[in-house]
């Protein structure tokens, strides 16, 4: 995943003239006191397994923004939750390869979310729904991160 992309879309939502935002990336759950606000999306993407490469898709790639802000300095941490492969024994959990185009829907979203929520800028009425895929499998509550975490269903 290049965070960089995710970064440079951000940067091109301006939130607030003389406010820095910056959006940031971890592997782990923040606790409810380490964050003032959470923002969660779905969003799709394709997973491939590092142990027999066999890829899969899902519409249920789960994404947390945990987003502080104080005076003129704003911070979006970013949690992306994995899925493992199902075929494959304790197979690690594996990054969403999220595409170009999704990523650019979670960061209107998310930027849109900041003007209301913290600049109580009305809403524009603007909706972005992710590009999904096609897929005939059921999701795997044992192989998706999200689940474990009670973030699906
Ligand atoms: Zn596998
Ligand atoms: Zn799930």
């Amino acid at each position: 995943m290049d965070h960089q992309e995710w970064k440079r879309i951000f940067q091109t939502g301006i939130i607030h003239p003389h406010h820095t935002w910056r959006l940031e990336f971890t592997d782990d759950l923040l606790s409810a006191n380490e964050t003032t606000t959470q923002y969660k999306r779905t969003t799709s993407a394709w997973f491939t397994c590092r142990r027999c490469g066999r890829p899969w898709p899902s519409n249920e790639v789960k994404v947390i923004f945990y987003i502080r802000h104080a005076d003129d300095q704003g911070t979006v941490i970013v949690k992306v939750f994995g899925q493992s492969c199902k075929n494959c024994e304790e197979a690690p959990m594996e990054t969403p390869q999220i595409s170009l185009e999704n990523i650019e829907i979670l960061m209107h979203e998310l930027v849109e979310m900041i003007k209301i929520y913290f600049y109580h800028e009305e809403d524009s009425g603007r909706r972005w729904n992710p590009i999904r895929l096609v897929i005939n499998s059921t999701h795997e509550p044992d192989h998706c991160e999200g689940c474990k975490n009670g973030m699906c269903g």
